[in-house]
């Protein structure tokens, strides 16, 4: 079978290894992305390993902390109480990038992709290229991380919802390293999470109003000492690496990613918030669920098999998107209620196993 996949971010570039069985061209037009600190479920470690990814930087998450500001009671996850060698690795976004670099079993085509058709009765899926060039294929899979305008073009109509939230970035150092322990503490600006990347080095990422994001940009030195003061001594004196980046957050999700011939996948099917680190996990696990149903298929069988695939990872899709807004939803609510129910509930969930595994094999998907 002749597949396109449009896009060579993590989505893309994995998609195009596990069809690499099929004649695939890829296609990736340059764009310089933000250093992102990213979560990789222990799910996504394996699927990356078994394609031969090198996944040697940054560090092995073995422990969660959560907490909330002002707020008495915690939750320490660690795996090995739970039976688990680790929950996953927390990664820089450019260190990925470049793991599959080292690893080129497929080949990228810089050429920008302009317009897609899907299969209509006479000719087969196509792309038109930048060159005007016309690819005909008998997939085209859509790995455009939602930059372009292709799945408009195709009559999707993606469904959005403002979050009102910017994402701030920032690469921190820490006086009092704890080694492979990411934490996620709550404030009442929204979730700030510090992820470990090895040593004293940490990524920071704070979902903020858009305007105090902004003036975090502006003045990086009043923005790490908020995030000192909202992380208290959890682990010691905080030093800027990096300037904060800010990335505006919004949901947007396709209800079906597929048209005749065409298949979305990652953040052009839905992006999500990224309070619970889950983007790149659940995209993955789409791709996962999509190359199995297209395993054996035959061309008069290929949309059917898509189909298959995609409502396979439907109900993933929704319980993740809906966990991740819920949880920035919750802790937005600022009332002593509230805050008593999640400090004793988190306190509870401390002492709990049994809810603990669910909760860490539910961030691994295994629940979906
Ligand atoms: C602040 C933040 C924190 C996050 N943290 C986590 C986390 O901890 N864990 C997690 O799992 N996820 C996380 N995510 C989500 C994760 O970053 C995304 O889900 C993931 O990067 C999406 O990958 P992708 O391949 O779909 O898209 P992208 O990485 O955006 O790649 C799309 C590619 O398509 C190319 N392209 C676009 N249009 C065309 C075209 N017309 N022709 C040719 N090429 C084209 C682009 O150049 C690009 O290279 C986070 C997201 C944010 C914003």
């Amino acid at each position: 079978m002749r597949i396109v996949v449009i896009g060579g971010g993590p989505v893309g570039q994995v998609l195009a290894r596990r069809l690499a069985y099929h004649e695939v061209t890829l296609f990736d037009r340059p764009v310089t992305k933000p250093a992102m600190t990213l979560a990789l479920a222990e799910t996504t470690v394996k699927q990356l390993e078994a394609l031969n990814i090198p996944l040697e930087t940054g560090s092995v998450l073995q422990t969660v902390h959560v907490s909330e500001r002002g707020v008495p009671g915690s939750m320490r996850l660690e795996a090995s109480r739970l039976g688990l060698d680790a929950f996953g690795r927390v990664m820089c976004s450019l260190d990925l990038e470049r793991a599959f670099q080292k690893s080129p079993s497929v080949q990228i085509d810089p050429r920008s992709v302009i317009s897609v058709r899907a299969r209509s009765q006479t000719r087969g899926p196509s792309v038109r290229l930048e060159d005007e060039t016309e690819v005909t294929a008998d997939l085209v899979c859509l790995c455009d991380g939602g930059r372009s305008p292709l799945v408009e073009s195709l009559g999707m109509m993606p469904q959005y919802r403002e979050f009102g939230r910017s994402a701030v970035l920032m690469r921190v150092e820490v006086s009092q390293p704890r080694m492979h322990c990411a934490f996620e503490r709550f404030t009442r600006s929204g979730p700030l999470a510090l992820l470990p990347l090895g040593g004293p080095r940490y990524g920071l990422v704070w979902s903020l109003p858009p305007d105090q994001a902004i003036r975090g940009v502006e003045d990086p030195e009043t923005f790490l000492a908020l995030a000192q003061a909202a992380l208290g001594d959890l682990l010691g004196q905080l030093s800027a690496v990096t300037l904060p980046v800010v990335i505006p957050l919004v949901e947007r999700w396709l209800e079906t990613p597929y048209r005749p011939g065409i298949a979305v996948f990652g953040n052009g099917a839905q992006t999500i918030h990224p309070v619970a680190g889950q983007g790149l996990n659940l995209a993955l696990r789409g791709v996962s669920r999509v190359v199995e149903a297209l395993e054996g298929a035959s061309l008069n069988d290929l949309d059917r098999r898509v189909q298959m695939g995609c409502r396979a990872w439907r109900r993933d899709r929704g319980q993740t998107r809906a966990a991740s807004s819920l949880l920035e939803q919750v802790f937005a609510w600022h009332h002593p209620f509230r805050q008593l129910v999640s400090g004793a509930t988190l306190s509870l969930l401390d002492h709990h196993q049994l809810a603990q595994r669910w909760i860490a094999e539910a961030g691994m998907g295994r629940y979906a």
